[in-house]
């Protein structure tokens, strides 16, 4: 997918469209048009790159295996697994059967977050107003582009959102607060067996995810 001619982000928004972020051979590179959907099959072995062109994009994501769909992301299981509640360097992302998915080789941020969970046409008007209603969310990325793979509303689960902020306060509460990211910063995922991805460009205008200004992402896959 190539970012269309008209795309959402404010005039003169700095982008950095940047580069693999480990070395290797480029088998796949793909530009993602803001509040667009992507999906891309991750040989084991291989390490996806994804840019936050324009700083502070929130990617919203969910992993399957490629050969068996019912096998998918968990958060309780990545959580519990390292014990605790950030995304970093080094985190395992693991399967509603314990198995790796994929691991965090690189990471441009100070933590990536796996709570805030995706928004959704639902969610938005419970959240902001009926005023809303129309606006699509990631969950209506998801599903249009899992139907593609050959999934439905039944498949999707808690999912990442790479380049959002949500603190985890002293008192347990969470925040969803200004980005640290940056036009450029990007994380590197390896997949750890043969993994379907799926990104949800997020359009959310209504919260500060998003820095209110929708930007594009790029995804690189190399092979080491
Ligand atoms: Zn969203």
């Amino acid at each position: 997918m190539t970012v269309p001619v008209g795309a959402t982000y404010a005039p003169g928004s700095p982008l950095d469209w940047s580069e693999p972020l480990l070395p290797g051979t480029v088998v796949l590179d793909d530009r993602v048009a803001p509040n667009g959907p992507w999906s891309g099959v991750i040989a084991q072995g291989q390490v996806l790159t994804i840019v936050d062109v324009g700083g502070n994009q929130s990617a919203d994501c969910l992993i399957y295996n490629a050969h068996d769909t019912a096998e998918r992301y968990s958060v309780p299981d990545t959580l519990a697994w390292q014990g605790n509640a950030y995304v970093r360097t080094g985190t395992v992302l693991r399967s509603n059967e314990g198995r790796p998915l994929m691991t965090v080789v690189a990471n441009e941020i100070d933590r990536q977050d796996t709570i805030g969970g995706a928004c959704g046409k639902e969610s938005n008007t419970l959240r902001y107003g009926h005023h809303v209603a129309h606006q699509h969310g990631c969950r209506e990325n998801f599903l249009a582009e899992g139907a593609r793979r050959g999934l439905d509303a039944r498949d999707l689960v808690s999912n990442l959102n790479w380049f959002m902020n949500v603190p985890v306060e002293a008192d347990g509460a969470l925040g969803i607060v200004d980005g640290m990211s940056a036009p450029g910063k990007r994380v590197a995922v390896r997949a750890e067996t043969d993994v379907l991805v799926l990104v949800s460009n997020c359009p959310q205008m209504n919260n500060p995810c998003n820095d209110f200004n929708p930007t594009p992402l790029r995804m690189i896959v190399v092979q080491p």
